[in-house]
């Protein structure tokens, strides 16, 4: 989710990249799962977390968004968050014991937190949010290993792939008042990226990159 602050009120005023060690690790949460309950709509899912969601809990996107995922507007676009529920709103992977029960496979945002991304000049690099993890004693980490993603620069070039045709997508939704446009868009997005299943025997990226060569081809015609 795009945040319209200042960075130096809400972070140490560093920018961090993967090599770099910042003040992150929190020590397994210990007894804390403070930022798995409350988060409304905010966590916020990208399309290999919802594959990741669906290759290990055997489900189809269909099935995840008629219980674990909601869809939701985010910037103007339509995407899919975690659902949150019950009086404490609490993330629905949260187990009995206060640990997430996806832990191997849960969401980049949740990978990433208390770190955020910063988007500038078509990249991005992390930052800290210092007001975010309620951890005093947090040690320093090396940036990659705090988020503990697999290939990590592709990781990386996808996640900035797809944030940057998300913002195409707005610049679109933002200056239409065509509803039917509007509508149609969004649609297309959640089902291309999200509902259509995607080959498990065949590599997510590889994949991804073919729709998001359909989806540029379209906003060209947009
Ligand atoms: S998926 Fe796991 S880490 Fe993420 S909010 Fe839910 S319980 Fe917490
Ligand atoms: S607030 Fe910090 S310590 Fe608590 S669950 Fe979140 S990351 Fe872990």
């Amino acid at each position: 989710m795009r945040r319209e602050v200042a960075l130096e009120e809400i972070s140490d005023g560093k920018l961090y990249e993967l090599n770099d060690m910042v003040k992150a690790d929190c020590h397994d949460c210990e007894g804390c799962c403070d930022c798995c309950t409350g988060m409304g709509d905010s966590v916020i899912l990208d399309p290999l977390d919802v594959w990741r969601l669906c290759t290990n809990l055997g489900k189809t996107a269909e099935e995840l968004f008629a219980g674990e995922l909601e869809l939701g507007v985010a910037d103007g676009n339509i995407l899919p968050h975690l659902r949150m529920s019950g009086k404490e709103e609490r993330c629905v992977f949260l187990n009995e014991q206060g640990r997430c029960s996806i832990h191997t496979f849960r969401p980049g945002f949740c990978r990433l937190f208390p770190l955020g991304r910063y988007y500038e000049n078509n990249s991005f690099k992390y930052f800290l949010q210092i007001h975010e993890c309620k951890k005093q004693n947090r040690s320093k980490i090396k940036v990659r290993k705090w988020v503990d993603t697999p290939d990590l620069k592709r990781y990386e070039q996808y996640i900035n792939d797809w944030h940057y045709f998300l913002l195409d997508v707005q610049e679109v939704l933002y200056n239409t008042e065509d509803t039917q446009l509007i509508k149609n868009l969004n649609l297309y997005v959640v089902n291309r990226f999200y509902i259509k299943p995607y080959d498990t025997d065949k590599d997510f990226y590889e994949q991804f990159y073919q729709r998001l060569e359909e989806g540029r081809g379209l906003l060209e015609l947009a």
